[in-house]
């Protein structure tokens, strides 16, 4: 497989309060992690500006403008319990949207095959108008619309395996029947949401909430019996990964015990399935993970097994 990397170091200007879990080291760690010889076939592509119009399939523009007019000149100004705006955050997430739908672009273009996204901020709990857990815009919700207006796909698949309930992605596609919304994660825990039933207006809802203390095996059954043959049944276009890794042991943000071997086992069988029926089109994008052992082992894995096929 041929693999693009997408990154850009603006990603490391969207500063938070010291102590916040999704800081600029979680970044650097994925980038010296990616910048190992066996990564050397890596295509590295520096994100670009994502625009408005962009974003606007997924936020309202007031949404867009309240950002902006919240983003200090200097410090950092709270705008939910735990998500901050500092000066360079603005830019930071509009590369995190321009660098996933240029990563979709490549992989139509046969450019690459695949594509990890390597950004910060994340974005799967930002809900259409909330920005909330991290996240400003939801950037895999927004590539996921880019793949279909730009390029004409119909549908769209997206595993979430971060270890916390993809609720902005859910609220997105709620009562979009093209797009399959599909998340393994812990319950409870932040955000609340991800129950079994819920479903979206369509069925293309499908979440399968894992209990902490649950380990590989536990989360390898919930795919392979519930979110796989999901993706299975709807044969998509292109299948997304919203790539968190705070479901790994290390995680100091829940209690999942999963081992880097279970995210290349997930990022595998999403691989096989992409191969079945999409050409291996697979465009990846980090979420979270805060362990930055963790995180460099899974992304390790991770990006190793997309290379790999
Ligand atoms: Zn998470």
């Amino acid at each position: 497989m041929t693999t693009a990397l997408i990154h850009h170091s603006a990603f490391e200007d969207h500063i938070t309060p010291p102590g916040h879990p999704e800081r600029v080291d979680r970044i650097l760690t994925v980038n010296q992690t990616l910048n190992h010889e066996k990564f050397h076939d890596l295509n590295r592509y520096e994100a670009p500006l994502g625009s408005h119009e962009q974003i606007l399939t997924c936020h309202p523009q007031g949404y867009i403008q309240a950002l902006e007019e919240n983003i200090p000149e200097a410090a950092l100004v709270q705008i939910d319990g735990d998500t901050y705006l500092s000066p360079g955050s603005m830019e930071a997430a509009l590369h995190a949207v321009g660098g996933i739908c240029h990563a979709v672009d490549l992989v139509m273009e046969e450019k690459v095959d695949n594509a990890f996204c390597a950004m910060r901020p994340p974005g799967h709990h930002a809900e259409k108008k909330n920005a909330m857990g991290f996240c400003l815009f939801n950037s895999v919700a927004i590539a996921a619309r880019h793949a279909q207006k730009q390029h004409g796909l119909d549908r769209i698949a997206i595993l979430d395996f971060d270890v916390h309930h993809g609720n902005g992605t859910q609220d997105i596609f709620w009562d979009d029947e093209n797009v399959l919304f599909c998340s393994s994660h812990q319950m409870p825990l932040f955000p609340g949401s991800g129950h079994l039933n819920e479903e979206g207006e369509y069925g293309t809802i499908c979440n399968a909430p894992l209990r902490a203390g649950d380990d590989g095996n536990a989360f390898k059954q919930a795919l392979l019996e519930r979110l796989l043959p999901k993706i299975n049944n709807f044969s998509p276009d292109m299948i997304f990964i919203s790539a968190g890794f705070d479901a790994h042991h290390l995680d100091p943000l829940a209690n999942l015990d999963l081992v880097e071997n279970d995210f290349q086992w997930a990022t595998g069988k999403i691989m096989e399935l992409a191969g079945k029926f999409c050409n291996n089109r697979v465009v990846s994008t980090l979420e979270g993970g805060y362990d930055l052992e963790g995180l460099s082992k899974s992304v390790n894995a991770h990006v190793t097994t997309l290379m790999k096929g």
